[in-house]
């Protein structure tokens, strides 16, 4: 397959708090000092009802300092470096502010409720650590380790060496059962191979000679040998797992917006907090310890952990379980994105059609050979990745006739392809690509579904040949599922001609076809469909489908058949190189939005209930602490789910 390169990580100089939770704080530690301080509460509890009162305060300060200090240290570095406030150092401001409040007013239960705060705080910091390991273990577990080793053919002797002192061009021996270490291609036996951990497709595939196959797939019970043509660090399945790793340091705009917000959220937090502190006793007539109370509950329950937990999660376990399934989302951005699809266009050869293209006439033109007509496409053709281009070279191959080297050639996407053989000047394309009129009608009728190209030297055309496409299987069913699924609005986009896209389009049940398309005409229809839509989403194989996938706000690729180009522009690639995987990737765009929409109303519903209890109930600070700790232990436990 291709190149994958990850988009550059973010730049931006503040750690995101999602990272922050990312490099979590060692999540045994926490724990352990959880516990202790839970100990200790337990201890302070015995001493209080046993009378022992001089232990009390020296007990209950151990525990403030055991279970705080993580955050007490978290919380003064982005204090003192980024300068910004953190929800750690608010927190541990309240517990301190309960405690000197006790001491003021010599009510102990204060201190106490400070270090529930602590202990609270702790076990949920140690939870939410817990939690975001699962993901990153998931993500990982779900990329099967490769082997470290393999067996090697040097001198006709069998070596087992290290995958990493592995060279392109060693030769690889694979026994039945091994998972297969490198990407390679097979040059000796026969077998079949299970590629689920790169297309999530377990229907094992067969291999045989000439054929590619890929590190971290399963042999089945042939024997094996391959050529390796990548080098170990850089196959396809290394290349994904950087790809989804690198999604987990950057922040997709929306989790950006929501941290902007926090920062400026949590300042207006800390002022909103002292007049609380402050002014009730003059307006309203509360006496201090009431106000000073209610101003830490205020601080506490106020500060938007929930909101800044209710996306990263969502979205990586999204990209986790895509990639389970053989999509691959390339960030986190574009699982919101493709969620929001309102339309989809589709390239017709290659991408509704297999682009198993097939030969199924050739007309000469009056003067010239059947076999003279072919060779002279072939000989241009030898250098073009189009399908069509390499079934008429396939189609020259069986018949043995000799190329001859084509140079100076130049692709025209979406119209054909021109060059010189043998000192002439040859075009082969389309009608409207040919220097010269048409010597005779298009031969075939159209009606039967077949793409015509013509072939013309030096302004003479020679003639022409016909080819068949054969629709996806998986294709009939497509429009239904995604109009199931809210997307009513499929449209069809070729360079092909308008009968043969119409055909195509009528079989597949696509209303709305646009044909003979070049490449720009690909992207104005997206641009024009962006303005009816919002969100347009693009798929397609070929080089003149790569500035309409970029344009797209969701461009995807089918692995497998696309060109390099394509994959490179796509942002979602269906690694099994079936369109059926289509519907599963937008459902789980949707579910994806649809989770954090309902995280979002939960963690501010949460704010808004704990503040009214604060402010009209009877709320004290554990149960504010619970409420706000739970929350945030809920939005991230529900982004978990999509892990399923
Ligand atoms: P689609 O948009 O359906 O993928 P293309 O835009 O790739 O189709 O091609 C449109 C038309 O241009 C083809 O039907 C064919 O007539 C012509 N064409 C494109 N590339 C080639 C080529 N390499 N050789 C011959 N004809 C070509
Ligand atoms: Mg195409």
């Amino acid at each position: 397959m291709t190149q994958l390169t990850a988009s550059s990580p973010n730049t931006s100089r503040h750690r995101s708090n999602w990272q922050k939770n990312l490099a979590v704080i060692p999540k045994w530690r926490s724990a352990i000092a959880a516990g202790i301080c839970a100990l200790l509460l337990l201890l302070g509890w015995f001493t209080h009802h046993l009378g022992i009162t001089v232990l009390e305060l020296p007990i209950l300060g151990l525990a403030y300092v055991i279970g705080g200090y993580e955050s007490t240290k978290e919380g003064l570095t982005t204090l003192i470096v980024d300068q910004e406030l953190d929800v750690d150092l608010l927190m541990i401001v309240a517990a301190l502010g309960a405690a000197g409040l006790g001491i003021w007013q010599q009510d102990y239960t204060l201190i106490v409720d400070g270090a529930v705060l602590i202990l609270i705080f702790a076990i949920s910091g140690a939870l939410e650590g817990f939690a975001t390991q699962r993901t990153e273990k998931n993500i990982r577990d779900l990329m099967a380790a490769t082997p470290d080793m393999a067996r090697v053919i040097c001198d006709s002797e069998e070596k087992a060496i290290a995958v990493n002192q592995i060279q392109v061009g060693n030769l690889v021996l694979l026994k039945p059962g091994e998972m297969i270490p490198v990407d390679g291609r097979v040059i000796a036996g026969q077998s079949t191979v299970n590629q689920a951990s790169i297309t999530g497709e377990s229907v094992p595939v067969d291999k045989v000679v000439g054929d590619e196959v890929f590190a971290g797939s399963l042999n089945g019970n042939g024997v094996l040998t391959l050529r390796v043509e990548t080098p170990p660090e850089s196959s396809l399945i290394q290349r994904v797992i950087r790809l989804v790793e690198q999604a987990q340091t950057e922040t997709p705009p929306s989790q950006q917006f929501v941290e902007r917000f926090e920062r400026i959220y949590a300042r207006v937090i800390v002022v909103v907090g002292i007049l609380l502190a402050i002014l009730p006793p003059f307006c309203l007539g509360w006496d201090w310890r009431t106000t000073i109370y209610r101003a830490l509950i205020f601080l506490v329950v106020a500060s938007p952990c929930a909101l800044v937990a209710s996306i990263m999660p969502v979205l990586l376990s999204g990209m986790a379980n895509g990639a389970r399934h053989g999509i691959l989302y390339k960030n986190g951005a574009q699982l919101e994105a493709i969620g929001r699809v309102k339309a989809i266009a589709f390239d017709k050869t290659g991408t509704l059609t297999t682009g198993d293209i097939k030969v199924v006439n050739v007309l000469p033109a009056a003067g010239y050979t059947t076999d003279e007509v072919l060779a002279l496409a072939a000989a241009l053709e030898n250098c073009s990745e189009h399908p069509i281009g390499e079934a008429i070279v396939k189609a020259a191959k069986e018949k043995n006739l000799t190329l001859e080297l084509a140079t100076q050639v130049q692709v025209k996407a979406g119209q054909g392809i021109i060059g010189q053989v043998a000192g002439n000047k040859v075009v082969v394309g389309k009608a409207e690509f040919l220097p010269c009129p048409l010597p005779y009608k298009t031969p075939i009728s159209v009606r039967e579904g077949c793409t015509t190209v013509w072939i013309a030297q030096e302004n003479q055309v020679l003639g022409s040949i016909t080819l068949t496409d054969t629709i996806r299987p998986e294709a009939k069913d497509l429009v239904a599922n995604l109009q199931q699924q809210g997307i009513e609005h499929i449209v069809m986009l070729t360079g092909d001609a308008q009968e043969v896209a119409d055909r195509v389009a009528q079989e597949l049940g696509i209303k709305e076809v646009y044909a003979e398309l070049l490449p720009e005409d690909k992207l104005r229809v997206i641009r024009k469909l962006q303005e009816q839509y919002n969100h347009v989403a693009m798929v397609g194989d070929g080089i003149n489908d790569a500035p309409a996938l970029a344009m797209a706000d969701v461009g995807i690729a089918l692995g497998g058949t696309s060109t390099d180009v394509a994959l490179e522009t796509a942002d979602t690639i269906l690694m099994a190189n079936k369109l059926d995987k289509l519907p599963h990737a937008i459902r789980q765009g949707q579910r994806a939005n649809r989770t954090i929409g309902q995280n979002i109303a939960l963690a501010l519903s949460f704010i808004g209930l704990l503040l009214v209890a604060n402010f009209l109930g009877n709320l004290n600070l554990p149960e504010g602490v619970i409420g706000h700790e739970g929350s945030t232990l809920m939005v991230t436990l529900s982004g978990l789910r999509l892990l399923k």
